[in-house]
């Protein structure tokens, strides 16, 4: 049924065709072999010529809850139905409902201002964080520190943050007051030894950092829990907890980057959570808030953060408007999102599954050319070397290659990493967290 409703939109499409369609990567050609989804259903898509796919990295790892659930579309239809549109220079119930959701699942007291994507939800926490530390008697702390192979985003400032020498080459110089440290990257760490103190040592790379430039010129420290963008590096919760210190003790504000990780990818709810005691002062997110239903950036503040920026009379309020940010219906859609989470389990389920099944892929370790398997939850990275002494990135075209081998075989999966810059040597997989027991025998598989 699928693929006849494929069928005759694609027939649809091809009459419309022009090619004047940009994508991330070039116009689109309808001659060559581009791929054309044209629908989808759980963890499959269908491609213009009825080819079915397993989609093993969730769109761009945001449609955690697969594709085509009808209860989140009906979400929307009837919020644009209702109110159409408001702004949040006002309030609507949505809003205002899933700000106090956000704060409940995060475990603490966060006010939340709502964007469109991970992107601006970065960026409007740097000008939450400026803004913060001019108010509060430290307008000299205004730079930013993030880590080498972390990804924050593709505007400027959040594409300064973002310190992969491949995706900004072509756009530097980046905003001023963006730095960027050593990450916990044991696999390949200059400190060797135990990978647990190597990544501490990391860790105390960001307080040296922090010392020398002078702690009352430090703003905040931004990070992922799990570096994805940049090849999948998982650190030891012990790094993140020694972050966390470290920031508090030199009055540097913690930015949680949880665009992939939050909303069950990794096994718990947000993946600061695997780090006990850890509670950021910023939370951004996007992707899985919505499960890529429609888009909404959200970037959750501590109250106490927040109280500096309470109306009293002085010019002390948030100058900051976006227009879209916060849509009823996205929020309608984040709503129904999340209570599809908890009324599944979502988050138990993919600790399970992920150690069950997704797990199995760590047997590649045997494989010469794996240098390391690295997880956690439904979130994957197969590090590819030509051998594991000397751990060379294994080559682009040799990537492609078993790459292009796997959607032949209905799989769609990933390669990132700038591992060396432009060497995408990583293997991404980051299925939808709904992905049968059988999907995930299938992405299992084929990578196999
Ligand atoms: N932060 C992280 C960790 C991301 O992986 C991404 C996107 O992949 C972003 C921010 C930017 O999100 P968006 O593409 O919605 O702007």
């Amino acid at each position: 049924q699928i693929m006849m409703k494929a069928e005759v939109e694609m027939s649809h499409v091809a009459e419309k065709t022009t090619s004047h369609l940009w994508n991330a990567m070039h116009r689109y050609n309808p001659d060559a072999q581009d791929m054309m989804a044209v629908s989808g259903e759980g963890s499959w898509f269908v491609d213009a010529d009825g080819k079915k796919y397993l989609d093993g990295v969730s769109g761009l790892w945001c449609l955690n809850l697969g594709y085509g659930r009808q209860e989140i579309a009906d979400a929307a239809a009837e919020q644009m139905r209702k109110l159409t549109y408001f702004p949040l220079t006002m309030n609507h119930p949505p809003a205002v409902e899933l700000a106090g959701k956000i704060s409940q699942l995060l475990g603490g007291d966060y006010q939340t201002f709502f964007s469109n994507s991970g992107s601006e939800a970065n960026e409007t926490a740097f000008k939450i964080v400026r803004q913060y530390h001019n108010q509060t008697g430290n307008q000299g702390k205004y730079k930013f520190i993030s880590r080498y192979r972390a990804y924050h985003g593709s505007t400027l400032g959040a594409l300064s943050a973002t310190a992969q020498a491949n995706r900004r080459v072509k756009y530097d110089p980046g905003a001023p007051g963006f730095l960027h440290v050593y990450p916990p990257y044991s696999y390949r760490s200059i400190f060797g030894g135990d990978p647990e103190e190597s990544d501490l040592k990391a860790a105390q790379m960001l307080e040296e950092m922090i010392n020398w430039e002078g702690e009352e010129t430090v703003a905040a420290f931004i990070m992922e829990p799990f570096i994805s963008g940049g090849g999948v590096i998982i650190p030891f919760p012990k790094y993140i907890q020694r972050v966390a210190e470290i920031c508090k003790k030199h009055n540097v504000l913690l930015i949680m980057d949880e665009v992939v990780s939050g909303y069950g990818r990794t096994g718990k709810m947000f993946g600061f959570m695997h780090a006990e005691g850890v509670q950021p002062d910023i939370v951004t997110m996007a992707k899985g808030l919505t499960s890529g239903y429609l888009p909404l950036g959200a970037t959750a503040v501590k109250s106490e953060i927040y109280d500096v920026f309470k109306q009293t009379g002085k010019d002390n309020h948030f100058r900051h408007v976006s227009t879209y940010g916060g849509h009823p219906a996205a929020c309608a859609v984040a709503l129904k999102n999340i209570e599809i989470i908890e009324k599944e389990n979502i988050v138990e389920r993919v600790h399970e599954l992920g150690k069950a099944k997704l797990g199995k892929l760590h047997a590649l370790m045997d494989h010469e050319n794996v240098g390391e398997v690295r997880q956690v939850g439904f979130l994957l990275g197969l590090e590819m070397v030509t051998d594991k002494q000397s751990k060379v990135p294994l080559d682009e075209a040799k990537m492609g290659e078993i790459v292009g081998k796997c959607k032949e075989k209905g799989l769609i999966i990933g390669k990132n990493g700038d591992t060396v810059p432009g060497q995408n040597n990583v293997l991404i997989i980051a299925p939808p967290l709904t992905s049968t027991e059988a999907d995930l025998n299938f992405v299992v598989e084929t990578v196999e």
